[in-house]
């Protein structure tokens, strides 16, 4: 068994299965400045959060598959009719219809840019990324909106080319999944569990 809880959705419910509770142990709370005294005891827990990604989950699941999802409003009578969005919205902000899924993966390959970074020497609690973090602010061809991510070879510039890649080996379903390199970086290069 897993040492982990895991969960699936069957007839619309959730199902959890495994192990969600651990038995820490306690450890006592004493008073320094009397005698350490006890004042207590620490109940360490921890939580499983069951985090729907809802209409957005098709995107986190093409991340592990190599492939860059977007969205873009079809809708007859919208004033932003054509319209492509990346980070992916389910909704046209405008009409707020049902966007249509597009792969955007060749035109990221061939056109992202930076448009703005920070560079970032400290983070805060559960970070998984390697420091200095090199968060970037991403331009495609023909998109409207700016998405963040993080460089991973590379330095940070304006209007410097990159190209994304995916966490294809052992894919974790979330957006660090999805990173970047400058253009022209081999393969070799790419971090562990990655490809373009
Ligand atoms: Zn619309």
């Amino acid at each position: 068994m897993s040492m982990f809880g895991q969960v699936y959705v069957k007839d619309n419910k959730y199902k959890p299965k495994g192990n969600f509770h651990h038995l820490t142990p306690n450890t006592p709370i004493r008073d320094a400045d009397n005698g350490w005294k006890l004042l207590g005891v620490t109940n360490p827990r921890d939580m499983t959060y069951m985090h729907s990604y809802g209409g957005e989950a098709v995107f986190f699941e093409s991340l592990g598959q190599g492939k860059l999802l977007a969205t873009r409003c079809d809708s007859d009578g919208c004033d932003l009719k054509g319209t492509i969005f990346m980070p992916f919205r389910i909704h046209c902000p405008d009409c707020l219809g049902r966007n249509t899924e597009i792969d955007l993966t060749e035109t990221a390959k061939k056109s992202a840019k930076i448009h703005t970074f920070m560079v970032c020497e400290r983070s805060g609690a559960f970070n998984l990324l390697e420091k200095p973090i090199k968060f970037i602010n991403i331009e495609f061809d023909g998109v409207a909106t700016i998405l963040m991510s993080y460089l991973s070879r590379g330095e940070p510039e304006f209007g410097l080319r990159v190209v994304p890649i995916f966490r294809t080996s052992s894919p974790t379903f979330t957006i660090l999944d999805l990173s970047w390199v400058v253009e022209g970086t081999s393969v070799e290069e790419l971090p562990e569990g990655f490809s373009f």
